[in-house]
């Protein structure tokens, strides 16, 4: 059977959101709104479970602002004026560190211990990438607290954070690495893009190669709103760079692009023999649901590139990696998974029965 995966964020339900609001303009406790969280993250255990999902997550519905600074909101030394995601239409800002030291308010294992007290399913768990991270560092260096300081954090940090996910039994720890594909646009020159791919490695090379296979990197143009910030980043900027990246699985943006074969041909091109390529077979910034049989001929077309033992499928994107993305419902979200699992055993089969044949 070929492998699938989900990227990670469900949207929340409407009134986790609107709670989340009154807690950040102060009008609500924390403990008046944890209760809703644990429901949020309960129903979405249940949910994944109906859709046949191999492997599920917790929808990231405890990540309370956006994929990226879950691991730093709420600390005192960070301001929300740091660097700005430009999206096609609209624009995120990321916090800024002020002052050292750096450590983790959140970690990704937290997240991953009550999925899998919810659920004996197979769970993943997304973290955000160093690169990602070394962002919320000023541009201007700090006088407390050099660059090369908050590095050396940031790095034994993620490191922490991976390690203890796989300890756990992961199935796969996801690295979230959207600025991969924002760089070439950011510095088309891919100065920028090699520093981001030499930082991530710095970490990766902490683990061993068994411990690599599991885990993954997420690469796409962004998703927030119904919009993108890099869809316009051709892929060859960045795939024979992001396979240098030393991980086992990577999970690529790939049903919305409007040259599939292409990018199926580059990605056949650089994908190393120790690595999977979980290509995206859903796009969650589409509202109409795809079809189980269109599912199924994306991966026979996939399969036309990537050899079976590499192939894998996912959905482009998280379905709101921002909390209080109201762009999707929990409702499309889970049929858009059911399509990619029903769709994907499909294509399964037929394979199977065509190497049976043969
Ligand atoms: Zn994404």
């Amino acid at each position: 059977m070929i492998p699938t995966e989900p990227i990670g964020s469900i949207p929340r339900p409407p009134e986790l959101i609107a709670a989340m609001a009154e807690f950040r303009a102060g009008r609500l406790a924390y403990t008046e709104i944890e209760p809703l969280y644990a429901a949020a993250v309960a129903d979405t255990v249940r949910r994944f479970e109906a859709t046949g999902s191999p492997v599920i997550t917790d929808g990231e519905q405890r990540k309370s602002h956006n994929f990226a600074s879950y691991c730093v909101d709420g600390l005192p030394n960070f301001v929300n004026d740091g660097f700005h995601l430009r999206f096609v239409g609209h624009e995120r800002v990321w916090p800024r560190l002020t002052s050292g030291p750096f450590a983790f308010m959140r970690r990704g294992a937290e997240f991953l211990a009550e999925t899998q007290r919810l659920s004996n399913r197979q769970a993943k768990q997304a973290v955000i990438s160093p690169s990602a991270v070394s962002l919320f560092y000023p541009a201007r260096e700090l006088p407390d607290y050099s660059r090369d300081a908050f590095i050396e954090d940031l790095l034994r940090e993620h490191e922490s954070d991976i390690r203890s996910c796989l300890e756990m039994g992961a199935h796969t720890v996801q690295v979230d690495f959207t600025e991969g594909r924002l760089a070439g646009k950011l510095d088309p020159s891919g100065g920028l893009l090699n520093s981001f791919i030499g930082l991530n490695n710095l970490a990766l090379a902490r683990f061993n190669s068994v411990e690599r296979r599991r885990i993954g990197v997420h690469t796409c143009p962004g998703g927030d709103r119904d919009s993108t910030h890099s869809a316009d980043v051709d892929y060859s900027a960045l795939l024979p760079s992001l396979f240098e990246l030393m991980a086992g699985r990577f999970f690529i943006a790939l049903a919305r692009e409007p040259d599939r074969r292409r990018v199926l041909a580059l990605v056949a091109r650089y994908l190393k023999p120790e690595q999977v390529a979980y290509v995206g077979v859903i796009d969650p910034l589409d509202p109409r649901v795809e079809t189980p049989e269109e599912v199924r001929d994306r991966v026979l077309e996939a399969a036309e590139y990537i050899p079976l033992s590499q192939l894998g499928t996912t959905d482009d994107c998280g379905f709101a990696p921002f909390s209080d993305d109201l762009s999707t419902s929990r409702e499309t979200a889970f049929a858009k998974i059911e399509a990619r699992v029903v769709g994907t055993r499909m294509a399964s089969q037929q394979l199977e029965a065509r190497w049976s044949l043969q």
